[in-house]
């Protein structure tokens, strides 16, 4: 039996073949006689699994020379105070764009840790759109800019990447991976690995080696990007689960084509789920076209009191987790990397005929 599409923002389905693998391998690694999950993560079992992970995940993003990958633990969220923490100390300034929910976590965050210069918000506007470059009031001292390429709750992504003089900074939690990027344009790039990259627990870093070095005073240890790239990710011990799975993910990318071929299949999703929305008049979403998200969709029913039998019925058809974030209400698809997209037609089929019903 197959098993249902599930839309949750995070944590996300995994990819069906990485899941079968790791049952596969779940008593014996390998003729180690041991899971992953019982194993030194310094013994040679484990740093193989480890390197081979880091040189897939460079190999993805088509990493330049000078970037350090870190495979941390604490969440996108420790990362709203590690980038202050390690990266504000040459001035102690650092500008913001305010985007979405977790670009304002992030701004709160920052503001414990340096003077902080908000150079664009969209939030009198609700959040429906990224700012344009032509909207960003730059300061010349920030240490670095920091934003969001995707508000996974609005469902906003920016269509390109904010030009700056100082290192630019990108939470890529809910896009990383879903397409190619140009890392060399980045001076840091951090994300929660929950939706596109493997389970709950692991947070990935990369970060150009020349901003490594002069955290504020007080930074803890375990908060220090030098200490854990001087370490291999082994200061302390790394989520080794969690990183022996997201190599099993990167596995699954590389035979897809990588980034280009998993760019192209979640350009077709995220079209395709876009058009259903706007050629029906029962189903909206808010935000303006060119700020779309090619990851997170969410929409809203003609009639909210719909909402509850939409959800049962979608669950009914094998459609889960489709209730909008309790911040913004209505539905939210998320539909991340290991979506197929027959799960996505499979939506579209069920909007279709639950407006023709009850619409
Ligand atoms: N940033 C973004 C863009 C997110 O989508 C999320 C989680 O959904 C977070 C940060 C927080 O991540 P974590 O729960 O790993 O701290």
């Amino acid at each position: 039996m197959s098993r249902p599409y599930n839309f949750s923002a995070g944590p996300a389905m995994l990819p069906e073949p990485v899941l079968r693998q790791a049952q596969e391998e779940m008593l014996d690694w390998n003729g180690s006689g041991m899971c992953v999950a019982e194993m030194s993560h310094r013994g040679k079992e484990f740093m193989s699994i480890a390197e081979q992970a880091e040189r897939d995940l460079r190999e993805l993003l088509a990493l330049p020379e000078g970037y350090r990958v870190l495979f941390l633990q604490g969440g996108a969220s420790s990362q709203f105070a590690m980038v202050p923490m390690n990266l504000s100390g040459r001035t102690g300034k650092a500008d913001y764009l305010n985007t979405g929910s977790w670009s304002k976590k992030a701004i709160a965050e920052a503001h414990r840790f340096c003077a902080v210069h908000v150079a664009a918000s969209t939030q009198p506007e609700r959040f429906v759109r990224a700012p344009t470059q032509a909207e960003l009031a730059l300061s010349e001292e920030a240490a670095y800019l920091h934003y969001t390429p995707n508000e996974t709750i609005e469902g906003v992504e920016f269509p390109y990447i904010p030009e700056t003089s100082a290192p630019l900074v990108a939470d890529m939690s809910s896009t990383l991976l879903s397409r190619p990027i140009d890392v060399a344009r980045y001076g840091m790039i951090y994300a929660g690995a929950q939706k596109n990259i493997g389970p709950a627990g692991l947070t990935i870093v990369v970060v150009r080696e020349d901003l490594l070095g002069e955290p504020l005073s007080g930074t803890p240890t375990m908060f220090d990007y030098r200490v854990h790239a001087d370490s291999g990710s082994m200061y302390n011990t790394p989520p080794t689960y969690a990183w022996y799975l997201a190599g099993l993910v990167f596995q699954w990318l590389k035979d897809l084509g990588g980034l280009e071929g998993m760019g192209e299949i979640n350009r077709r999703k995220a079209e395709k789920l876009y058009a259903a929305i706007d050629g029906s008049s029962f189903y909206a979403n808010p935000v303006e076209p060119a700020s779309r998200s090619w990851m997170n969709v969410p929409f809203t029913l003609a009639n909210p009191e719909l909402d509850a039998d939409f959800l049962a019925g979608a669950k009914d058809a094998g459609l889960l987790t489709l209730k909008g974030h309790r911040s913004v209400g209505g539905m939210r698809a998320s539909i991340y990397n290991a979506m197929p997209e027959a799960g996505v037609d499979a939506l579209i089929a069920f909007m279709a005929e639950f407006e023709r019903t009850k619409g």
